[in-house]
């Protein structure tokens, strides 16, 4: 079956006992056992719950893997699947990640005694010299936040496997619909179902999802001990949202690249980073390993941060808001917000400049939003 037809049908029966064509939200704490030796398979909703079931056995499918974890944020959806990890291990993340990656591996990770080490997101040959004896997993997000790099999952897979590393990867960015990593050879893949996932800005969530079983039982009993789980309102909200997600990225996209393209035209605009144009370094590695280019795209102003401050007080249409992959358009600056916490020197590391401008591009008409980036634009 396709993407679309597994997103709204599987995983997802009539309720055998009234015949609701949605799966109900199970509101309850806990459920009734047959007797002191037998209980059914759901008996305490941190352990499991029908309607994240349903949002879990979705995610696995729409991923190409066997199994699905729901939790209640994307960040706890990482620490999760780091469980697999033991005090001494060594992580090999990209350098150009999502700014709560970072804290997790540093803040969490590195007092914890697992030490991550930096890669340029886009070179194998950088993620390759990062690895040591004790590294035991290597974390990659691509395309990368805020800087749309790529990393070649199929390659990093391959030298993975050779050194017996696990290969985890942040799909965020690209949702399931445009690209699969395990398909690709990971063995791992992390989501903020918050996002594009969940598309209406409506609701926090992550997920994990694994073809392994050692992996997937392994992270599951973390699930159950550590308790970050979505309730059961939350992971319907998610579940409601996959069954559009196809469309929503097809538009999402199609309007990311009209807006691309009309960005590099403007000569107020000093550089465009989006993987579905021409000029991206990478482009034919995102035709590879992704079947859309998504509708994330960031660009660079030649006026500074100054020229920053300034589009911001004149687009309309653009909320200034954190957060990505919903209904409606949103501006940031990575410079100020994402990566404001980090110093200046981690930043410029990062090559993340102050003239940084960040799109997550909604679902409105494409030319109503060009029209309000025109008349920023040309006021700076
Ligand atoms: C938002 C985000 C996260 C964290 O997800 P939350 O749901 O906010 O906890 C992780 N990775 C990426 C790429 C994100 O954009």
């Amino acid at each position: 079956m396709q993407f679309e037809t597994l997103a709204i049908h599987d995983g997802q029966t009539p309720d055998p006992q009234t015949g609701s064509v949605t799966v109900p939200v199970y509101q309850t704490s806990t459920f009734e056992r047959e007797d002191l030796e037998h209980r059914g398979e759901f008996f305490y909703s941190r352990i499991g719950n029908p309607t994240r079931k349903a949002l879990e056995s979705t995610l696995a499918l729409l991923e190409n893997g066997r199994f699905g974890l729901a939790f209640a944020s994307g960040v706890a959806a990482s620490l999760a699947a780091l469980q697999v990890l033991k005090p001494g291990d060594h992580i090999v993340a990209g350098l150009d990640i999502y700014g709560g990656s970072y804290r997790t591996f540093e803040q969490l990770m590195r007092p914890w005694g697992v030490n991550t080490f930096y890669a340029a997101s886009e070179s194998t040959e950088s993620y390759e010299a990062c690895i040591t004896a004790e590294t035991k997993l290597i974390w990659l997000e691509t395309p990368s936040n805020p800087l749309l790099q790529l990393t070649d999952i199929r390659a990093i897979s391959r030298l993975a496997k050779e050194r017996g590393i696990l290969v985890a990867v942040d799909n965020t960015f690209s949702s399931p619909y445009f690209q699969r990593p395990l398909e690709l050879g990971a063995d791992i893949v992390v989501h903020s179902t918050t996002k594009y996932l969940g598309g209406h800005s409506d609701v926090i969530g992550g997920a994990v999802i694994t073809s392994d079983l050692a992996l997937h039982t392994k992270i599951k009993n973390y699930q159950g001990a550590a308790g970050a789980i979505p309730a059961p309102w939350d992971s319907w909200l998610i579940l409601r949202g996959l069954k559009t997600l196809k469309i929503r990225m097809k538009e999402h996209e199609a309007s990311a690249l009209q807006l691309a393209r009309f960005l590099e035209q403007h000569p107020a605009v000093e550089q465009v980073f989006y993987p579905g144009l021409l000029s991206h370094p990478q482009h034919e590695l995102a035709k590879e390993q992704m079947s859309g280019f998504g509708g994330m795209l960031t660009f660079a102003l030649k006026g500074g941060l100054p020229a920053v401050e300034k589009l911001i007080e004149n687009i309309r249409l653009f909320v200034l808001a954190d957060s990505l992959g919903g209904v409606e358009s949103l501006i940031a600056s990575p410079a100020k917000m994402t990566l404001g916490p980090l110093s200046e020197e981690e930043r410029r590391r990062r090559k993340c400049t102050d003239n940084l401008v960040r799109l997550s591009i909604g679902l409105e008409n494409a030319d109503d939003l060009e029209a309000d980036l025109l008349n920023a634009l040309d006021k700076l």
